[in-house]
Order: structure tokens, then sequence, then C-alpha cells
């Protein structure tokens, strides 16, 4: 396939703790070695991997994941291979995000379930760069949800990362404009677990990479502009055991399993000890606001899409759950690795469902609220990283390797935030002291 399709340069792909994707790049006269898992690269200079003392890793390519980029680079095509990182000795690596989640699955396999299936709708704003080629904050569209805006290059610019993507072998199910001016959103057909967080990586580099081309700027960044919508990733979930959907249940009242429900409750049990995953930077906390469409209570309703997990209407072979919270900043890979402990937890102590909201809680004030035993989302990274660090079945589907280096990086990324003086300060106080 790569003398067929004319590749010269080989990138073996893996992402970091942080979600970051990195690459190391060899010509295609390294392909054999490649294969053979035998390209090494310094771990030490990885964020959150290792030590420097153990600082070698192997790269082992997923051959399913081969994929030619559609575009060229220096007089020919470039292919890339996911990897899965291992140490010298030929163990896994403990602080693999993608090592992580295939244990999460394992883990789910041991409870009967042969698959994890998730869709993800990851929104994206498309911002001007200015002649430097610098992103700014400037948007070059009026357009609200589902606006069929002129014609404008934001428009052409999805579209062309559409086509891309079908190239890809995506399966695009929806592409729409987002509520806010500039916002984007492109919803690919579900997947089983591993496959969704590889596509997540690879959807964002060919999201950014067409931009680009058009002179644009992508960005995932969950909340950009104060006073519009953020940015999240949505995802849905389901298990199944063969073919068949363990969510659904034709006999029930609402279509639900008794698997489901026990899924549920899991999620809602430790949404706020893997927020700090699925919401990892400060500006993560800047989305989960009121007002925003955004959640950041915790609840589930099967009618309203305000809170934070939804039961889409749809049953049968499509029953699933909506998770509402996450945001592209995430680590996929751990983000569903946490999400499916948390509703393998559930299912494993049996944890009873609490009854749904089907209020709009937005309207409801804070004594309603708690009555209702309705908790709240963490309110910052530091609230999310205390509550991973209460949670040992969220440090358990991380591993102790990666629950700490995470927890290391968040908390210089919190101290850094809290001791500079923002703008907002300044123009709070500046005058008014
Ligand atoms: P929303 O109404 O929240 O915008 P969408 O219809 O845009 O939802 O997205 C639905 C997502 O759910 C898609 O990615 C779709 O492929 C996915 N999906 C459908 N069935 C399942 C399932 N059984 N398990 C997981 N995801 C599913
Ligand atoms: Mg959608
Ligand atoms: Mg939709
Ligand atoms: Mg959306
Ligand atoms: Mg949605």
């Amino acid at each position: 396939m790569a003398k067929e399709q004319d590749v010269r340069y080989l990138r073996l792909q893996f992402t970091d703790l942080l979600g970051v994707i990195k690459n190391v790049e060899v010509p295609i006269s390294q392909l054999e070695k490649a294969l053979d898992n035998r390209i090494m690269f310094d771990g030490s200079s990885i964020e959150g991997f290792v030590r420097i003392e153990e600082s070698d890793m192997y790269l082992y390519p997923d051959l399913s994941t081969w994929l030619v980029f559609p575009w060229q680079s220096g007089g020919g095509s470039v292919a890339r291979l996911i990897c899965d990182i291992y140490l010298p000795d030929g163990s896994p690596f403990p602080g693999d995000p993608r090592g992580i989640l295939k244990r999460a699955l394992a883990h789910a396999e041991r409870l009967g379930f042969t698959s994890m299936n998730v869709g993800s709708e990851p929104e994206f704003f498309l911002f001007k760069m200015d002649e430097s080629g610098n992103a700014t904050t400037e948007v070059n569209d009026q357009g609200g949800y589902f606006d069929l805006a002129p014609v404008d290059l934001g428009e052409n610019c999805r579209r062309e990362i559409v086509l891309v993507l079908e190239s890809l072998g995506f399966e695009i199910e929806a592409s729409h404009h987002e509520v806010a001016p500039g916002q984007h959103e492109i919803d690919f057909r579900y997947t089983s677990a591993l496959q969704a967080a590889d596509q997540i990586m690879t959807f964002k580099l060919v999201v950014k990479t067409v931009a680009r081309q058009f002179g644009l700027h992508a960005t995932f960044m969950p909340k950009p502009l104060y006073g519009v919508n953020g940015s999240g990733m949505h995802c849905h979930q389901s298990l199944f055991i063969g073919g068949s959907n363990a969510f659904y249940d034709e006999a029930d009242e609402l279509g639900l399993s008794q698997t489901a429900r026990h899924y549920l409750a899991g999620i809602l049990y430790h949404a706020k000890g893997f927020t700090a995953i699925t919401n990892p930077i400060v500006n993560s906390y800047k989305r989960l606001v009121p007002g925003y469409e955004a959640p950041c209570y915790i609840a589930w309703s099967a009618k309203n899409r305000s809170p934070l997990v939804r039961v889409p209407a749809a049953r049968g072979i499509s029953t699933r759950l909506e998770l509402r919270s996450p945001d592209a900043a995430t680590n996929p890979y751990l983000a569903i690795a946490c999400m499916l402990r948390a509703g393998l937890d559930g299912i494993e102590q049996k944890r009873t469902l609490p009854h749904p909201v089907n209020r709009n809680i937005y309207v409801m004030n804070e004594i309603e609220r708690v009555r209702s035993g309705i908790l709240s989302l963490p309110a910052s990274l530091r609230d999310a990283l205390d509550d991973l660090a209460n949670d040992d079945v969220m440090r358990d589907a991380l591993g102790e390797h990666a629950y700490r280096h995470f927890y290391e990086a968040k908390m210089i990324e919190w101290d850094m935030f809290r001791t500079t003086v923002h703008p907002w300060e300044r123009e709070q106080y500046l005058s008014l002291y």
C-alpha cells in the first residue's frame, strides 16, 4: 500500500496524557523496522510520561489504523499509524492512554460485554487569522444554529472538512452550524470505543489542517468567547453483547434495560470524579456554567436536553446514553476509559438510578435543587482535581502512573492560572481601589 500510494513518510502517532497528538516521523525506508515494533522514542520529553531514568519507549503500530493523508508534503504522500507504547522489557507502558482504554475495555469484557460503542459530537470555532498567521477570535459569519448562512468561507471550509473525512473512511451523519457565530459541529457515526477515540484524534487533526488551508484557525478550546456558547463534545455510549444492544429492553416502560439503568447510575455517581478527565483545562469550567446549553448539574432525563445525561429517544440497536459534559480538550482515551469504568461500577455495585429530572433544572433555585437531591459538577479545575483524588474507581481506571502524572501536571496548570493577574481583575479593581 505504501508503494502503491507513493508514501514517502510515515508518521507514528500517539497521544500524550494531556490529549495532545504526538508524531515520530520516519522515512518510508523505516517501514519494516516500524512494523517490527522497533521504533523508539525518548519518553522523557513527552509531557506526563516518564522519569529521565526510564525514558526509552517503543512504538507498536496498530495496523488497522493505517491511513494515507490526502494532502501532500515534501513531494510525496504521508501515511500514519496509531501506536501503542511499550517499555523496553516488552510490557505495555502503564501511562499510555490507549493502553488505559484497552484495560477498561478488558474490564467490560470480563463482565460479559463484548463492546462499548461511542459516538461523539465535537464542536469547534473557525476564527480568522491575522496577516502573520496568528489566530484571532474574529469570526467571519453571523450564522446561528442550523442557519443556512450565505455561502461564506466558514461554510466552504466545513464542507471541505466533511469531504476529507469521508475520504478517510468517516461516516458523516450530520454537519451544521452551531449556536454561536463561527461555531460548527460535524457528527460522525458511532463505532467501538478504541476506534472512536482514535477517530476523535484524527478528526481534530483534519479539522485544523483543512481550516489552515482556508486561512482559518480551528479551535476546540471549550470556551473561547465570553457571552456565547462554548464548544462541547457530547459522548453517546452503549454496551453491546455480540450484535445486540445491552441497554435496550423492549419490556421496560422507558425501553431501558436494568444494565442501562445501573450504568447510568454509575455515570451519575462518578460524574464529579471523572470531570477532571472529561473537562481537563482551566477554561473547561468557563463552559460549564448556566445559560449556554452546557450542563452544570448532575441529573438525567429522557425528555429534555439540559441535564448532564440525556437518553435520546431512539431505541433498539440505537439505545444509548448521551453524556453532555465532555469537551474536546479531553484526552479521548482517558475520557472513554473513565466513563466506561464509571458505568461498569454502577453495574457491578448495582447502583440505584435516581429519578429523572424532567423539569428545566436551570429555572430551579438552589433550595429546590438541593431538595431534589441534585448535585453540581465541580466548578473549577481545582475542585475537579479534588473530586478525582477522592474517587478510587476513577483512579483505578487511570492507574497509579497516569493518575499521578495527570494530577501533578494539572495542579501546576491550576497554580499558574491562580497566581496570574487577569485583565478582568484590573478592569474591576484598578481604579476602584
Ligand atoms: P444530538 O441529538 O445530541 O445532536 P446526534 O444525533 O447528533 O445527537 O448524534 C448522535 C450520535 O450518537 C452519533 O454519533 C451516532 O452515531 C451515535 N449513536 C447512535 N447509536 C448509538 C449507539 N448505539 N451507541 C453509541 N452511539 C450511538
Ligand atoms: Mg449533534
Ligand atoms: Mg443532532
Ligand atoms: Mg451541538
Ligand atoms: Mg448532543
